[in-house]
């Protein structure tokens, strides 16, 4: 028998405590099952306990979690879902879906859950954004998102720190934007709210007994048994040991840099993405005064470090369409990977391995996807079926 003490079991062992899995555990929870999710940094545990970890906090898993990093900005339209019905309708649900699901989440947590839906308006500067923005209202109109076309002395009155060069704009009054930081902090709060663990430690294999996935275990060698284990560990899904081969498909990171900067006042009313001479930028604004301003899209490996290149192409497009920003605080610049599959498209349900599914693979929208993500995984968990709306994104589709 091992020296080292075994964790308690759980019905449901959730790896990764990014959105994905804090959204996935607290709906499971809600449906009563017992769950422990682990990760040594949980999403919304805060920049302190990340220092406090010291190193281990950048070299090992977790550093460059995407959900402590993402801009949390819900579009209703995207450019992912153009040529993708399946993914729209899932984007669609989660965009219903968030207003109840935070709520809730508040009643539980008793925490906020940084939701705002305060209006969400595209810009255009050149007449090649101009092109794009129709191609936006042609697109999201006929799904019965509310849009509105705005000439550019109307977009200078619902953001006044516009630049009066500003071409034209398109306002979506029914979207807005979610803090993922404090999303993820009323999540964990949510779990422990509703009795369940999550377990600051690092998972390393994944046991297998015959055919079916047991447990898992961790770092310092004990090990956490359960009846289903879903690995949402992000891009590092599939780092984990004791796998059959093709089992769990290729989950690469995708690094993104993001500024913050901060005034006393929110500088911003709502949500702005703009389009620069055809490239983007998105700008979300807190309550706090905190401008969240993103992003860039670098396939580099496991790469975290953040460049005066990244700093400067967010700067210079954001400065194009609000000048006024170069007057405000520097508060960070960080960088996360998005976890992005072969076919970009999320990866949700059960293995082929019996006991073993997968909650990963959101690249660049999981703050978008994380209500119906959680709520999916739930349902599945607790009854062993996927809803229509999920069986796009069967991890099977690989094999
Ligand atoms: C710059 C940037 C901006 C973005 N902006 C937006 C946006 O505005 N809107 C939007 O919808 N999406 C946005 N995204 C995308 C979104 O952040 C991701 O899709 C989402 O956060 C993925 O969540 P996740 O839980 O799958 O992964 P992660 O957040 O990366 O979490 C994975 C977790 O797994 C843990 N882990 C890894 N290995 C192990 C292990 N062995 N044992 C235990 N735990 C482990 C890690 O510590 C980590 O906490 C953005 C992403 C980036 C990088």
């Amino acid at each position: 028998m091992s020296e080292t003490q075994n964790e308690a079991p759980a019905q449901v062992v959730i790896v990764g405590g990014g959105v994905i899995g804090l959204a996935t555990a607290w709906r499971t929870l809600g449906r009563g099952l017992t769950v422990t999710v682990i990760d040594p940094f949980p999403a919304g545990a805060g920049a302190q306990a990340r220092a406090d970890a010291g190193a281990a906090a950048s070299a090992e898993v977790g550093a460059g979690q995407a959900s402590r990093v993402a801009a949390g900005m819900l579009p209703a339209g995207n450019e992912m879902m153009y040529d993708n019905s399946d993914l729209m309708n899932l984007c669609l649900a989660s965009r219903a879906f968030y207003p109840s699901f935070t709520a809730e989440l508040e009643a539980d947590a008793g925490l906020p859950a940084g939701y705002r839906r305060d209006g969400l308006l595209e810009i255009a500067y050149g007449d090649v954004d101009v092109a794009v923005l129709n191609r936006i209202l042609n697109f999201v109109e006929p799904l019965g998102v509310k849009v509105e076309q705005l000439t550019a002395s109307q977009c200078l009155e619902l953001e006044p720190e516009l630049a009066p060069e500003v071409q034209a704009g398109l306002y979506a009054p029914e979207d807005g934007s979610v803090d993922p930081r404090q999303l993820t902090a009323a999540l964990v709060a949510g779990i422990e709210r509703l009795g369940g663990t999550v377990l600051r430690a690092s998972a390393t294999e994944v046991l297998i007994d015959g055919d079916r996935a047991t447990g898992v275990r961790l770092a310092d060698g004990r090990v956490v048994s359960g009846e289903q284990i879903v690995l949402a560990a992000g891009c590092w899904t599939n780092q984990l040991k004791g796998i059959p081969a093709g089992v769990v498909p290729e989950v690469r990171p995708v690094k993104g840099e993001v500024l913050r900067l901060r005034s006393e006042r929110p500088f911003l009313r709502r949500t702005i993405r703009g389009l620069v001479d055809g490239s983007s930028v998105y700008l979300v604004p807190r309550a706090d005064g905190e401008l969240v301003i993103g992003a860039t899209y670098l396939d580099r490996g496991y790469d975290t470090t953040v460049t005066a290149g990244g700093l400067a192409q967010l700067l210079r497009r954001a400065s194009t369409l609000l000048p006024g920003i170069g007057d405000l605080e520097f508060a960070e610049f960080s960088a996360g990977l998005r976890p992005t599959t072969v076919d970009e498209l999320p990866v949700l349900g059960a293995t082929r391995v019996p006991g073993l599914l997968l909650a990963t693979g959101h690249s660049r929208i999981g703050i978008q996807l994380a209500p119906i993500s959680g709520d999916i995984m739930a349902q599945i968990l607790a009854t062993g079926e996927a809803p229509e709306l999920a069986a796009s994104f069967s991890p099977l589709r690989f094999s």
